[in-house]
């Protein structure tokens, strides 16, 4: 029997640890892949800690119906090693990304196409064992996206940081045509929303982060200009510069980030907000009416925006975000860089 080496959560709240299992021998439409690289995303922060923070002192607990030990990582590119008798087109050795929105099949998310949003899902590294580990066990090969030529630490990466930012970014419909889009945020998922707005909307979109070295390297990528939000001036130069933004993208989630990008809003404006940092926000209810704003949440992207995403960035020639490799050894030190703030672009672990 093939062994499985994993990084695994096997209390909440610690740090991971090596565990060594069989590895899963697939049946019926399951695939089993080999994994070559796994992104580290700041959701997989929170599911070590076992809540997302609310505001306050408020928690949302997020450690129900997860056994463990359990395997995170959601961003997972690799080589098809073994499939089921009834997994149709899984040819072994092909090279794959994995989808891992993964929902239930049945409920009416599912069925409308929105697997990501099921609530009985099954999705890679949240409720099912994902990528930190040499192989996972996909349930069926419509979930595995062929990404050559792009590089594995590119295409893994893809399926949540790059789609979230792809999602959101669509979201904004017609108005990317009438000004710039605004990026608020420059974590992995930030970095790639510059990367994709760069290649859907004409006008490169203007971006604000608190950290100097992140704001470096997006002008580096591309952004027309960089703003500090902690600065009580950025507001008023964005304001001069623009006369108000009809796009804003919230990659961060708090209530600092949410105030900084309603108060930048022009008449009929949007924010869409992907984030999960914490806090609590709130608007004079009025101001809905008087600015015709919105403000839309997401949560990653649909299997066919992944497959929109993949083609999209072979046809752009959308450039990589900055990417670090370590080996998957160093999971938990990845995390912990991550929680740091040190972490430029994105870390990929290799198995
Ligand atoms: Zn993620
Ligand atoms: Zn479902």
């Amino acid at each position: 029997m093939n062994k499985m080496r994993r990084q695994s959560l096997v209390a909440y709240g610690q740090p991971l640890c090596e565990t060594v299992v069989d590895s899963p021998s697939p049946r019926g439409s399951q695939v089993l892949v080999r994994i070559e690289r796994c992104g580290v995303c700041h959701s997989d922060l929170h599911l070590q800690d076992g809540y997302f923070l609310l505001g306050g002192d408020k928690k949302l607990d997020v450690s129900a119906g997860r056994a463990l030990p359990f395997t995170l990582g959601h961003e997972i590119a690799g080589v098809i090693e073994a499939a089921g008798e009834d997994a149709c087109g899984a040819i072994v050795g092909r090279r794959v990304a994995v989808y891992p929105w993964i929902g239930c099949g049945t409920c009416a998310a599912c069925l409308g196409g929105e697997e990501n949003l099921c609530s009985n899902h099954q999705h890679l590294g949240i409720a099912v064992d994902g990528g930190f580990a040499t192989h996972v066990l996909v349930p069926h090969p419509r979930y595995l996206l062929d990404y050559e030529p792009l590089p594995a630490d590119f295409a893994g990466p893809l399926m949540c940081s790059g789609l979230t930012a792809y999602a959101a970014l669509k979201r904004f419909t017609g108005r990317p045509e009438r000004g710039p889009v605004l990026l608020v945020g420059l974590g992995g998922v930030g970095m790639m929303g510059l990367a994709i707005a760069r290649a859907l909307f004409r006008a490169p979109p203007i971006v604000a982060d608190i950290d100097a070295e992140k704001r470096k390297a997006a002008i580096a990528a591309g952004a027309a200009e960089a703003y500090d939000p902690s600065d009580p001036r950025a507001r008023k130069a964005i304001m001069s510069a623009t006369g108000g933004l009809l796009a804003i993208c919230d990659f961060v989630g708090s209530d600092k980030s949410l105030q900084f990008a309603t108060g930048l809003l022009a008449r009929g404006g949007k924010v869409v907000v992907t984030g999960l940092l914490g806090g609590n926000f709130s608007i004079p209810a009025a101001m809905f009416g008087i600015k015709a704003m919105t403000i839309e949440g997401t949560l990653t992207g649909t299997l066919a925006e992944a497959r929109e995403l993949l083609d999209l960035v072979r046809v752009k020639k959308i450039p990589p975000i900055p990417t670090r490799n370590r080996p998957l050894a160093e999971a938990q030190a990845a995390l912990d860089d991550l929680r740091a703030g040190h972490v430029l672009g994105r870390t990929v672990l290799s198995a």
